[in-house]
Parts: C-alpha cells; structure tokens; sequence
C-alpha cells in the first residue's frame, strides 16, 4: 500500500504477553529498535498474576508443564523465579496425593483409586496406537471408546474412565472431548515434573520485559504493510510505522477479526486460522479460614456431580495459604462465565460440601476468571479442532511479507503452553535477527 510511511521503529510488536516480550527482548538485545504495543494496563497477558486474595494467585497460567529441557525452567534462576514442584496433570494421575471421590462423594479406598488408575493406564497405553491409525477426521472421544471396547472396560469403569478423558481434553485444550481432534494431544506427554511459582507466572513477563519501550493501553486494530514499510493503527487513531510486525494477540482476537490485515494475511494462514479452535478454562479461587481438605494436592470428583466442578488444586502448596483453585474448561468454563460470582460460588460449595460434609466454611474472599469474555484473549488457549492437524499450528506462524504472527497457537510442538508461547516469540525474533535466538540469552543484558 503506497500510503503507508516509512518506518519509526525497526520492529512494533503486537501484545505484551510472554511471546511478545520475549520476541521484543530478543530482536532489541540483537540492536533492533522495538516498540510493544499492549492493548491492556498491564503486561503478561494470559500469564496474569494477581494479589485480591492476599496472597500472589495465578489467573491465567499456573505450571509448567514438564521441566525437562523447558526454557522457562532454564531461565527461572537466571530471573530469580522460585518453584514447587506440584506434578497433578491430567496425564500424571499417580505418583502424588491425588484424592479420588466417587459419584455419592465419598473418599475410594486405595484399593479402589489403585482399580481406576490401573484403567487409565492401560488406556494411555493403548491410545497412541489407536490415534496413530484413526481415519481422520476422528475426534479424542471416538479414540478413547475404541480403546475401552477393546480393552473390554465396560459399565461404570468405562464411564468413569471416559468423563475423565472429557476432564482431560476441557483441561488441556478448554474444548468438548467430541470435538477435539484424535491427535489433539499428541503433544501433551510431559517431560519430567511439574512446577508452580510462589510469587506468580508475572515474574517471567516483568524480567522479560525490563527496559523494553512498552506502551500500555495501546489497543491496535489494523495492521498494513506496503514495499516501503509497515503500519500499525491503534483504536486511538494512532498510526505507529516500523520496518516489521510481530503480531501476538490471541487466536480468538485473531478469529474474531479485532485485528484486520491488508493486504490480507496468506491463504495458508487463514486457513489454518479457520481449522483451530479457541478453547475455553477458567479458575475460581476459594480462600477459606483454614485447610479442611486433607493432605491431597488435588481433590477429583467422579460422577455426574463432577461434570463441571471435577478438580480442586490445593494451591496452599505454591501459597501457604488456605486457597482451594476449581478448574474448569470447556463447556463448564463457557456456563459459569455467563453466571454471577455469588451462584459460581454457592455451585462450588455444594460441591466441596458433597465430598467433605456440611462444616465445609464460606469463603473468606473469591476470584473467578472469564478468559471468554476478555476482549483481550476471547478464550484461553488454542487446540486442535477436529480435522485440523498439528502443522496449522505452525502455519500460522508463518511469514507474510513485513508481517508475521507469534504467540502460543502458533507453536505446533507445544501449543497452549506459556513455553510455546516463549518459543514461537524467539521464533519470529531469529527470522528478523537472521539468526537463531537461544531462550538463555533472554537473561542476558538490552543493547543500549
Ligand atoms: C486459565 C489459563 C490457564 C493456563 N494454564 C497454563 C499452564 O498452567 N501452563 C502453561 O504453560 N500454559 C497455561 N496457559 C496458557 C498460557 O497462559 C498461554 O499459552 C500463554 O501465556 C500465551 O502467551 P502469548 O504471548 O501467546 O499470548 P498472550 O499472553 O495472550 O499475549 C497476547 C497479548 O496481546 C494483547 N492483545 C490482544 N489484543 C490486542 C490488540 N488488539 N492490541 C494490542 N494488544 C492486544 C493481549 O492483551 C495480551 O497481552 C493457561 C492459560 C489460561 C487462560
């Protein structure tokens, strides 16, 4: 487009979240001359670290998800980031305290917590075989019944396997078991154990984001590039040029077209945008007066009480304090966002009340996430809709002239995860620099 100025900056990098800060701390370290534009009052983006509670609570991203060769691990002592390690994911289903309660509420016995956690493990054993061969397109739910009717799991041990395959699928991916695709998480095996962080995800985004001209409440709606350099408009009217973008708003403001590109982004692009879904999880914080849950680092309900309000995370292991996260995704998640806080809460009592009796307290104070209805994010993490395959994650990262996108979605190794978030960030930094950027020179000193 002949209208759009020469540069300003070098690069402008769309969203403050961990992708684009570690894009913008990467190309400024490499001597580019960056400007992050962030829609919010504040940074992190889906990494959002909150103190309403009293105690530092993480609203978006909790864990990370497996810290054998994962860069946030390698970069937390560089930031001088604490851990604990809290390994309770969907596919570590032994190992730690995990308390198991049966439909009527009532605590299993080991013997038969042993008996269920037997089945899951004979179906994780089975599934990659299964998914492997599965006619696309094929969804997670019609791979998991093969793999019960195979293994001959039948009646209430088929439904209580199958409901937390549902769980695992609305906790990983934020969708309905039935429409994630069968390879849908391929890619969620984690490597080594999990951790959380006392003092909040924030941390990785303000370390990231030291000294980087970083321009809050800068809400960008188009972006257009032309042979002589790129423009970024702002809602404000606000026109900020640079030789480059690196855009990293979420695939749901991506879907919804918050952000319009001319030209238009390439075919392979939005195609590969249309195939992936958006997901949906979202957190309610219950800080009580005192622990009255017994020493399990997570508490699950099975049964038809456990379809929405299935797992509390004993967050007392991050906070010390008595704070009990329920964690809900899917088709859950998307109900209690269209519900007050008091109903939210009254629906999670009677729940916590159904597995541990009537003394079960009110709640001191409560935070719940709506990531759906965040203009921001309008969701909470990509996943692979059935039909669509691993590579459109990296589609979408793809080059398209002056412009290209970064962020979680775009990371086909790992999508979903603040990592893949890291990763796809340094991706699009290495395509600019002419090289490639390791996540351990992100601890490394700005270029002044
Ligand atoms: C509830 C929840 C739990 C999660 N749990 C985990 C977990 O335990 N472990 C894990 O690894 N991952 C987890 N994730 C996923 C992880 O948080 C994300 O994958 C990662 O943080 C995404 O980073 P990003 O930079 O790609 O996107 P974002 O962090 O969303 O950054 C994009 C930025 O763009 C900004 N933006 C949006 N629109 C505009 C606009 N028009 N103009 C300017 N700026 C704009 C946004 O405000 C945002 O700051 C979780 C996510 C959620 C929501």
């Amino acid at each position: 487009m002949s209208d759009v100025p020469g540069p300003g900056a070098d690069v402008v990098v769309v969203g403050a979240g961990v992708s684009g800060l570690a894009a913008a701390r990467a190309l400024a370290q490499g001597g580019k001359r960056v400007v992050v534009l962030e829609a919010r009052d504040r940074i992190g983006g889906r990494t959002w670290t909150d103190d309403e509670l009293g105690v530092p609570v993480d609203l978006g991203a909790s864990w990370i998800h497996g810290v054998d060769g994962n860069p946030l691990w390698e970069l937390a002592p560089a930031f001088g980031i604490d851990t604990v390690e809290f390994t309770v994911g969907s596919f570590q289903f032994d190992g730690r305290p995990i308390g198991w309660h049966a439909p009527s509420g009532r605590r299993l016995t080991d013997a038969e917590a042993a008996s269920f956690v037997a089945d899951l493990r004979a179906l994780d054993a089975a599934l990659p075989a299964v998914v492997g061969h599965a006619p696309p397109p094929a969804t997670y739910a019609v791979a998991v019944n093969t793999v019960l009717r195979d293994l001959h799991i039948e009646g209430d041990r088929a439904a209580r396997v199958r409901e937390y395959t549902a769980h695992r699928s609305e906790d990983l991916c934020g969708a309905p078991v039935t429409v994630l695709d069968a390879h849908g998480l391929d890619e969620e095996h984690v490597p080594g154990d999990e951790v959380v962080f006392p003092g909040g995800y924030g941390q990785y985004a303000r370390a990231l984001a030291d000294g980087l001209d970083v321009r809050l409440g800068a809400v960008v709606r188009a972006v257009r590039q032309s042979p002589q350099g790129a423009a970024v408009e702002l809602a404000d009217g606000t026109v900020v040029t640079a030789a480059e973008v690196v855009v990293t708003v979420p695939l749901g403001v991506l879907q919804a077209g918050s952000v319009t590109f001319e030209p238009p982004l390439e075919p392979d692009v939005l195609d590969a945008m249309g195939r992936l879904g958006m997901g949906v999880y979202d957190k309610v914080f219950l800080r009580f007066p005192e622990r009255f849950w017994g020493d399990d680092w997570v508490v699950r309900q099975q049964g038809p009480a456990g379809v929405d309000w299935h797992s509390w995370y004993d967050m007392s292991r991050a906070t010390g304090e008595p704070v009990l996260a329920a964690l809900l995704g899917g088709a859950g998640a998307r109900r209690i966002e269209s519900l007050p806080d008091a109903i939210i809460v009254d629906e999670g009592l009677t729940a916590l009340r159904r597995m541990f009796g009537p003394s079960v307290p009110e709640p001191e104070a409560v935070r719940v996430t709506r990531w759906a209805a965040d203009p921001f994010a309008l969701g909470s993490y990509s996943f692979l809709r059935v039909g669509a395959s691993t590579d459109d994650h990296d589609r979408l990262g793809g080059r398209c002239g002056r412009v290209q996108l970064a962020g979680e979605a775009t990371w086909g190794d790992d999508p979903a995860t603040v990592h893949g978030a890291l990763l796809s960030g340094l991706r699009a930094a290495g395509r600019l620099l002419g090289h490639d950027v390791t996540p351990a020179s992100l601890a490394g000193p700005l270029r002044v």
